[in-house]
């Protein structure tokens, strides 16, 4: 299909779901991640895949020999490096080093979001000193929002701060990281859009969707969101003036709050594929996976390219974590592999109590049924409908 060869830098889930995309199109990936295991590198019998550190650029050189775009499954990559190679050798990266480096460090985001006139909480940079913290108490009330700026994911870098009297665990909780505070959002629902940008700059949008976090993880999408059709037009376009603000192309996920007045609050950017679009590979016409691989790679994307599969089509995603016996999670897969319209991923990741190890895909014209079957799934429900 195409002779251009991809490197990822990154070879998790969302790498081995880049893969199976790429493989339909021929397109051939080299993985650099630590170790010849990864997920990405299990489905992927290339031999030449790199062994070591996304964030060594010694690594990164030898990665981009072997190809002609480089694209991550994660965002906490040496930026520098990426930047030192695309000058040294050309290479092609997307989405761009510049927008990578923004991104990866939350309060550069939040400030670059907030000058692009994008609808962000109200942040600021704070030391970690007890004082600073109790200063910030004073400007947004409390509770408010403790963040790490750097290396964060499923919450680990957060710590809401609800008292006065919080301040010196906040401070032992986040020791050592660089910090920046983050009014409280007293969002109703958190909504998500994936945003995917073409070589030449078309930028288009999949539903919005909602996604419930447990323990701050997201743990269940529902697509379309359930919410008024004028709010989920709102967050689209939102997402897509986002995304407008940054360079390079490739999917997007944008999480946003839905505040009680019904208004959207940008939460962060990741720039790559999003646990809040696994939906779109049973329920629309391309998969983000597929719909990265062909931005990047400047294949055609046509006008229907992130539309819902039918005007119909409803979806739930449920997130597999590692359950606290090894293997307990396979009960709820085993039940959705007996239940209609439904489909399991696995992730080739040795099981762990709260590990993503998987995810379902429940897809059918109502969101009712989808709630049916997901209740069967998992175990509340002893029959499912249809
Ligand atoms: P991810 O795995 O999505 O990258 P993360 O570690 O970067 O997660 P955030 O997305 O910043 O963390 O926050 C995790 C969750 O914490 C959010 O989905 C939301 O539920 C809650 N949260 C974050 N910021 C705020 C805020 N300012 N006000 C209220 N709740 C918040
Ligand atoms: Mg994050
Ligand atoms: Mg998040």
């Amino acid at each position: 299909m195409d002779s251009k060869v991809v490197g990822i830098l990154g070879g998790g889930q969302l790498g081995r779901m880049l893969v199976e995309a790429a493989n339909r199109l021929n397109i051939k990936t080299v993985i650099l991640e630590e170790g010849t295991s990864a997920p990405a590198k299990q489905i992927n019998a290339v031999s030449e895949h790199i062994n070591g550190s996304f964030t060594d650029p010694v690594k990164i050189r030898e990665l981009a020999k072997k190809c002609d775009v480089l694209t991550v499954e994660i965002e906490h990559v040496d930026t520098d490096a990426l930047k030192a190679v695309q000058k040294d050798t050309g290479v092609e990266i997307h989405p761009s080093p510049d927008t990578l480096a923004i991104i990866k460090d939350k309060y550069s985001q939040k400030q670059h979001l907030a000058r692009g006139h994008i609808a962000v909480a109200e942040s600021v940079s704070v030391d970690a000193t007890e004082c600073a913290l109790l200063s910030v108490g004073d400007k947004f009330g409390y509770p408010y929002m403790l963040k790490s700026r750097t290396l964060a994911y499923d919450g680990r870098g957060n710590f809401v701060v609800k008292s006065k009297s919080d301040v010196k665990e906040a401070l032992e909780a986040l020791r050592d990281v660089p910090l920046y505070a983050e009014r409280w959002a007293p969002f109703a629902k958190e909504l998500a859009v994936m945003v995917v940008r073409s070589i030449n700059g078309q930028v288009f949008a999949y539903s919005t969707v909602e996604t419930v976090q447990k323990d701050n993880i997201c743990h269940i999408v529902y697509a379309p969101a359930r919410v008024s059709d004028s709010t989920r037009a709102k967050a689209q376009i939102l997402a897509k003036d986002a995304v407008s603000t940054f360079t390079g192309a490739g999917i997007f996920g944008v999480e946003m709050f839905l505040l009680p007045d019904g208004q959207l609050l940008v939460n962060e950017i990741a720039p790559r594929p999003h646990n809040s679009g696994h939906y779109t590979i049973d329920a629309c016409v391309t998969s983000q996976f597929e719909a990265h691989i062909r931005a990047i790679t400047g294949l055609p994307m046509p006008n229907n390219f992130a539309s819902l599969s039918t005007p119909n089509t409803h979806a739930i995603m449920l997130n597999v974590l590692g359950a606290d016996k090894p293997n307990g999670e396979l009960e709820i897969c085993t039940r959705a592999l007996s239940t209609p319209n439904a489909s399991v991923y696995l992730y080739g990741k040795t099981t762990r109590p709260g590990r993503k190890m998987g995810h379902i895909n429940i897809v059918s014209e109502s969101m009712s049924d989808c709630e049916r079957k997901l209740a069967y799934i998992r175990g509340e429900a002893s029959d499912v409908a249809g």
